[in-house]
């Protein structure tokens, strides 16, 4: 099997995005975040995604529903039902082409999924440290496959979503991602676990264990980057008026600003 034939398979199974990277972008990894330290022979690592829906960010963006619509949909069932499927299939192919292949969700094991996403070519990290692809922005969570099998990587993409842009920042109502130079925000985590507006925990096999996708810092992104990546839509994402809580709960809404008005 090579590499276009195993993308080919991946797509056919359910995955929106698959990427490979190669033993030469992470070998010399240290030991806690190398795929070595799980399949001593690994050759190749197949990065497998599941776009989250637009739908599953509504109920939290309008304040009305957190855990049927983003927290099953989006993220529980999104990764434990659907992308499970997806990364079981492409091992199972590989498995039956002669390879070892290794099933791991995006938090198994302690790897890195976002680094080695990033290695496979599929987008980069921003600033607010969401994963951003061309296609979906911070819209997919992530498993992976190691193999033995020496595959073809994919060349990291040249991308910079994040331009100029803070919304992340400026959505955060506690003030829990900070400037630091031109790079990066840091997020205060302690500050961060309090958070009221959208944030939700995840498992420690999960993609993201401090999950902010739906948080109003990853909705301020979805809304960032409307226009600029390939899924599109036909009206905007953002309705009305924007809620936040505050570190003690209390609820304030920030009118829509619509240009002209
Ligand atoms: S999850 Fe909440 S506290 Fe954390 S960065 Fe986002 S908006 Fe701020
Ligand atoms: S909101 Fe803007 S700065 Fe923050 S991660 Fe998204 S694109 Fe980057």
């Amino acid at each position: 099997m090579d590499s276009k034939q195993l993308k080919r398979k991946a797509r056919e199974r359910g995955a929106d995005l698959v990427g490979i990277a190669s033993a030469a972008r992470w070998a010399d990894w240290p030991s806690a975040l190398n795929p070595r330290r799980i399949q001593p022979k690994c050759q190749s690592v197949i990065v497998v995604g599941r776009k989250v829906l637009r739908g599953a960010l509504r109920g939290v963006e309008e304040g009305t529903s957190f855990y049927s619509t983003y927290g099953m949909y989006g993220k529980e069932w999104n990764e434990t039902a659907f992308l499970v499927r997806v990364i079981h299939d492409v091992a199972l192919a590989l498995e039956a082409s002669g390879a070892e292949a290794v099933p791991l969700l995006g938090g198994g094991a302690g790897l890195d999924a976002k680094a080695l996403a990033r290695e496979a070519g599929l987008g980069v990290i921003g600033k607010g440290g969401f994963f951003l692809t061309p296609d979906y922005g911070h819209r997919q969570r992530f498993g992976l496959i190691l193999t033995d099998l020496a595959l073809e990587g994919d060349a990291v993409a040249p991308l910079d979503l994040c331009k100029d842009c803070s919304a992340c920042l400026e959505a955060c109502s506690l003030a829990a991602l900070k400037r630091e130079g031109d790079g990066a925000f840091i997020l205060d985590e302690t500050l961060c676990a309090s958070c009221r507006n959208g944030r939700q925990g995840g498992s420690a096999t999960a993609y993201e264990g401090n999950d902010r996708l739906a948080a109003a810092c990853g909705r301020a992104c979805l809304v960032a980057l409307e226009g600029r990546i390939g899924n599109r839509f036909d009206a905007p994402f953002r309705k009305r008026s924007t809620w936040s809580r505050d570190i003690e709960g209390r609820v304030s809404v920030t009118p829509l600003e619509r240009k002209g008005s």
